[in-house]
């Protein structure tokens, strides 16, 4: 979904450092709302209330977001923004622990959030009276508030119960796999959650086509890209351990010093730069990592004199030959920058980059293959 979400987004508010923003795809949720009004020939009352229930809903999805990234933050992990789509919505996490344990409970407490608000609204209405709300709800007239909380219990149930369903990467996907995995290699946990997500996931395509529930089948389409992408992931992750950076660094990379000019580095990445440039200092030390994007955007803004090191470039943690290929990734990750620098004696002698280590890990498994099938012959 990453690459849904790279479109433009509204912030609407900012809460424990945590930005929640509106996709601007979200709009087509009160469009299909009030085209559908409209079409059945609603009152503007009712209309006013629908839009109403889909806001309450999700509100209740943010609280929900927020129930894993404050469980996140506990274990150290940030999230960078949560996000609203039509959907649902996703909480950026910097990253998803290891430790099955973590998972579980970061995962755990988003559900958990919308059944406290269920049971909430079941005490509430319990204690308005249970005689009061039985002769509202049947002689008409029930109180507004009344319906309200009886929709907040029903909304908050279904999202709890949804968001169960196993179809990884959901939440009870996610759970399931923390669960697999306490007993197995977290690879196989990933592959057999994956594989329930995505049939999962047809059946509920196949489903939401069939009975007209478009955003049913659009809930499937994702959670099964999603559960494709996930397993690859954990499988490229797990491919790295016991390896060292020194083994998968790139050691043709671009890097350019500190006094180079906005200019200069415009032109530098026109004949042939890279995703990032690594600025480096006159004692020949990494300064910093900057974005191409950085790059265009200084000229943008009319900065093309300035130099780089005066952007000033963005702090990268520096790493060496001999670290652990593992641990760097989950740095770099951290670090949110496209490419980490790789430092020896003081000196820049290479980048370690995601798109590389993609390509490592797909010629080692050609040569494992290949290794294979002349042992057989
Ligand atoms: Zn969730």
């Amino acid at each position: 979904m990453a690459g849904l979400l790279s479109g433009g987004a509204l912030p609407l508010f900012s809460f424990r450092g945590i930005a929640v923003r509106l996709h601007w795809s979200f709009a087509l949720l009160p469009a299909y709302v009030l085209y559908s009004d409209l079409h059945d020939g609603d009152a503007w009352g009712s209309i006013a209330m629908h839009l109403g229930m889909v806001g309450i809903t999700f509100a209740c999805v943010v609280l929900h977001e927020f129930g894993h990234a404050l469980t996140a933050r506990r274990y150290g992990i940030g999230t960078k923004s949560i996000t609203l789509l039509p959907i649902g919505g996703v909480a950026a996490l910097e990253r998803m622990p290891e430790e099955p344990r973590q998972e579980f409970w970061i995962t755990v407490a988003g559900p958990a959030v919308n059944l406290a608000i269920a049971l909430l609204a079941v005490l509430l209405m319990a204690a308005l009276g249970l005689t009061a709300f039985f002769t509202d709800l049947f002689l008409g007239g029930a109180s507004a508030f009344t319906n309200l909380l009886l929709f907040l219990a029903a909304i908050n149930v279904w999202l709890f119960l949804f968001n169960l369903i196993p179809a990884f990467p959901m939440d009870g996907g996610r759970i399931l796999r923390s669960a697999l995995a306490l007993r197995m290699p977290r690879v196989k946990a990933t592959r057999i959650a994956a594989n329930l997500g995505r049939a999962v996931a047809i059946g509920g395509m196949a489903y939401g086509l069939l009975q007209g529930e478009p955003m049913l089948a659009l809930v499937g389409f994702f959670v099964f890209t999603a559960a494709g992408a996930e397993a690859r992931q954990a499988e490229q992750r797990e491919g790295l351990r016991g390896i060292t950076v020194e083994q998968v660094m790139r050691t043709l990379f671009w890097s350019t010093g500190a006094s180079t000019t906005v200019r200069q580095a415009a032109q530098q990445l026109l004949q042939g730069g890279d995703k990032a440039v690594v600025v480096v200092g006159l004692d020949g030390q990494p300064q910093g990592v900057l974005h191409k994007r950085d790059i265009i955007h200084a000229v943008e803004a009319g900065h093309a004199d300035l130099r780089l090191v005066d952007l000033p470039p963005r702090t990268a943690p520096v790493i060496a030959p001999h670290d652990d290929a593992h641990e760097c990734v989950q740095r770099m990750l951290q670090s949110g920058l496209p490419l980490l620098p790789v430092v020896q004696d003081r000196r820049l002698v290479g980048v370690l980059e995601l798109e590389n280590l993609d390509e490592y890990l797909k010629l080692r498994r050609a040569q494992g293959g290949a290794e294979v099938s002349s042992g057989m012959s």
